[in-house]
């Protein structure tokens, strides 16, 4: 285990929260919005925990609301020559090295995430030299330099399925930077994983014995769990995935409330899926502990209508993606490969 780096004593930078706005400037900036991507042929690609209106003008505007991978996928795939990406920095990397002819905008380039911030290239660089013989496998949540040092880049939509695949090949892995993800697909997996230890600020607050308590309270409630939540947490889930798979999962399974342990943000889109279920947010407080997060990313939430309008009135250093081309290069391998790799599940 890497102790280089410790998520417990980390004091993270979190960001101001954005102006609330009035429903007269709210419609003033959708309006605005709507007009000015049409103006640059630009396409907004949002995340699932980017907040509702972002979520709703995305679907109404033609672009998309996804996880991390369907929103590489989408944006190199859409026509428009700019993309509007609404999520946190390396999502805007990670659109950039995948399309480096296209414009990538964000509302704000100071929407960082912890996983990221607690995954410094020369500390990882130095962590994977002193482990030659394993193949290192990065999350998406992580820089274009961390991504350029390694094999693979994955999400937590196939990473079972990817460490499985080495596993079958008979390879050792260095797994970075989410600790309980990693820790989630080596007790799925049997693999021989070595973890760093970085953790995501949201997902690593909720709480295992107010969650017991919920469920006492809503005994005929399904658990849904992300899999970057503590493991305690993981084994009180009823069904653990992506946010995607926990989407799915919230259609699918019979129950009719749901308690659901990731970003809020996803109740827009899990909503949308079952109209007809009451969905609960997991407890982030308890335990003699008041809430940091509380379920909704700090980094995400900086992905206000006035920021995007911004962005795409201003461009220049506050809000466009740029890449260095040898990073470029470097990481375009490992997520060509993600890429190709999840394809073929597909098929
Ligand atoms: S929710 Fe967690 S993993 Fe997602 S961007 Fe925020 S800090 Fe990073």
């Amino acid at each position: 285990m890497s102790l280089m780096f410790d998520p417990e004593t980390t004091v993270y930078p979190f960001p101001p929260k954005p102006a609330r706005l009035s429903l007269d400037e709210k419609q003033f900036y959708r309006k605005e919005i709507k007009r000015l991507l049409k103006e640059r042929n630009a396409v907004m690609v949002a995340h699932y925990y980017t907040d509702p209106e972002i979520q709703a003008l995305a679907e109404e505007t033609g672009g998309c609301v996804a996880d991390s991978l369907e929103m590489a996928r989408f944006g190199s795939q859409h026509p428009a020559s700019t993309l509007l990406v609404a999520g946190v920095r390396f999502m805007g990397e990670t659109a950039k090295i995948l399309s480096p002819e296209k414009t990538i905008l964000m509302p704000t380039l100071q929407a960082e995430c912890s996983l990221d911030l607690g995954c410094p290239i020369d500390e990882f660089s130095r962590f994977c030299d002193q482990h030659p013989d394993r193949t290192v496998v990065v999350y998406a949540n992580t820089s274009a330099a961390v991504k350029a040092r390694a094999d693979w880049v994955v999400t937590s939509s196939i990473a079972v399925e990817l460490i499985e695949h080495l596993d079958r090949q008979g390879e050792k892995i260095i797994w970075a930077p989410d600790r309980h993800l990693g820790r989630y697909v080596t007790r799925q997996t049997g693999a021989d994983v070595l973890c760093w230890q970085g953790a995501c600020i949201v997902h690593d607050e909720f709480k295992t014995q107010a969650l017991q308590r919920m469920k006492a309270l809503y005994p005929a409630a399904a658990v849904l769990v992300h899999p970057e939540s503590p493991q305690a947490i993981v084994d009180l889930a009823d069904a653990v995935g992506s946010t995607s798979q926990l989407i799915q999962a919230a259609k699918t399974l019979p129950h009719r409330q749901m308690i659901v342990a990731t970003d809020r943000g996803i109740f827009y889109k899990m909503q949308q899926a079952c109209p007809d279920k009451e969905l609960l947010e997991a407890p982030t407080a308890g335990e003699g502990a008041s809430c940091r997060t509380c379920a909704h990313c700090p980094w995400m939430a900086m992905n206000g209508l006035k920021a995007i309008a911004d962005g795409l009135t201003q461009h220049g250093r506050e809000h466009e993606i740029h890449v260095d081309a040898a990073l470029r290069e470097g990481a375009l391998i490992p997520l060509n490969r993600m890429l190709t790799f999840a394809a073929g599940l597909k098929g």
